[in-house]
């Protein structure tokens, strides 16, 4: 992280949470990665967990360095304080996990906290808040346009004292893990309900009879593997009407709440990936000759290096700026801010590491290179937890409101 705070004061907890992180992620993770590529690339261990990501977790968790996401309220950090924290856990795609930071487990765990009974939470949050189970957010449906949340359509229908669940959900993130326990699925409970008062969100346990997963799906060939993004098939699913959160029709809403932090939290991780790119095309300029002399010598190179910086400051500023204003205004204040940096960031780290891509030859397309895969990420996140154009739409609406 280049930024030294000074715009923006750290706390003292927060500069130390920094400087353990990135040295963790370095001296730690980084060298595990070839690991962990092995373990996704034999077909007999792809869909199982990899013993190192355990022992890396327990690491983690005995050094204090867990569920850094929470609020301060609840033991963690500032929005602004977290924000290089994330990023230095951005940096390898591997992290976030081994400090329980990942998507869509925080976001779940920030829905369990907020929206859910005690009694609600006591089978699932305690042990997610461990480590020790994980959890889809089962939103997204093929057969509708999911980034206007109001088209969700799978049908929950009350009989009795239970809800029952048809249909289907795609692109569920973390279902595929075998250690997936739980499932908050958003679906019509309230069908004649004004549009923003139709959907309820439900608890739906993975082992529920009826749930099953009927592909995974592939982001340009990755599969994500062991923890996926899978479509899955609900067929007579039934759960207790005691499972939905909050009011009936309140699913919208708990959406809308579950998405901004979330959102940042991938923006600054997105920063930590691109930075990284950025060093890996510098060393590779440095070394590699073409033409009598190395890249870094060459005008077109220093161009996408110099670019990439001003790119990556940028973003890291107004990403910093968006998570200030969400400590300072909440959700509702930040809204404009969280929006800019979402259209900002993902397109920023795709062009840098399609540059650190350019600068690696053939070799940084394939698997001898973490900028592939790093690339896949980034640009799923100019879809996931909404597409560009559904952010730089209501950017747009609220400044012609204002
Ligand atoms: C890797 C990955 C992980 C994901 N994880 C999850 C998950 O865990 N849980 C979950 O529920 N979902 C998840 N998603 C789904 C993601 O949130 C949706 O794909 C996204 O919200 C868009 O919905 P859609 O695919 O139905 O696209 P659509 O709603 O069909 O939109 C398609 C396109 O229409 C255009 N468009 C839409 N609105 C506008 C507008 N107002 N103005 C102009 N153009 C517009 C945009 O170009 C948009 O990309 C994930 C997606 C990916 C790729």
């Amino acid at each position: 992280m280049s930024h030294d705070g000074s715009l923006f004061p750290f706390s003292p907890r927060s500069r130390e949470l920094q400087a353990r992180v990135a040295a963790f992620v370095r001296e730690r993770i980084v060298p595990a990665e070839p690991g962990f590529a092995a373990h996704a690339a034999d077909p007999a261990t792809r869909w199982s967990i990899p013993p190192v990501l355990e022992a890396l977790k327990a690491e983690a968790k005995a050094q204090g360095l867990w569920n850094l996401f929470l609020p301060e309220s609840a033991g963690g950090l500032s929005n602004l304080d977290y924000a290089p924290v994330a990023e230095a856990m951005g940096r390898s795609l591997v992290a976030p996990e081994v400090f329980n930071c990942n998507a869509p487990d925080t976001g779940n765990m920030e829905v369990l906290m907020h929206f859910a009974t005690p009694h609600q939470q006591a089978p699932w949050l305690p042990r997610l808040l461990a480590g020790e189970i994980r959890s889809g957010f089962a939103m997204t449906e093929p057969d509708v346009a999911s980034s206007d949340a109001t088209n969700i359509a799978m049908p929950i229908v009350r009989e009795g004292d239970e809800y029952v669940i048809n249909g289907r959900k795609w692109w569920t993130t973390g279902a595929a893990d075998p250690r997936c326990a739980i499932l908050i699925v958003m679906g019509v409970t309230e069908p004649d309900a004004p549009a923003h008062q139709r959907q309820s969100m439900v608890l739906v346990p993975m082992d529920t009879p009826g749930v099953r997963i009927a592909r995974p799906l592939t982001v340009f060939g990755y599969d994500d593997a062991p923890s996926g993004h899978v479509e899955l098939a609900f067929e007579n699913v039934r759960v207790p009407v005691s499972n939905r959160l909050g009011e009936p029709g309140s699913g919208f809403a708990i959406a809308q709440a579950r998405l901004g932090p979330g959102r940042i939290h991938h923006c600054m991780r997105l920063i930590g990936l691109a930075q990284r790119a950025l060093e890996a095309m510098v060393e590779r300029a440095r070394t590699r000759v073409a033409f009598g002399r190395p890249l870094g010598g060459h005008g077109m190179a220093q161009e996408a290096i110099a670019r990439s910086r001003c790119e990556i400051e940028q973003a890291r500023l107004l990403t910093l700026q968006a998570a200030a204003a969400l400590d300072a205004r909440g959700n509702k204040g930040a809204k404009d801010l969280i929006g800019m940096i979402k259209i900002v960031a993902p397109s920023m780290a795709c062009r840098v590491i399609d540059r650190a891509i350019q600068l690696h030859g053939g070799g940084g397309l394939s698997q001898d290179h973490f900028l592939a895969q790093a690339y896949a990420g980034a640009r799923s996140l100019r879809l996931a937890d909404g597409p560009d154009e559904v952010h730089l739409a209501a950017l747009a609406r609220s400044m012609l409101k204002a």
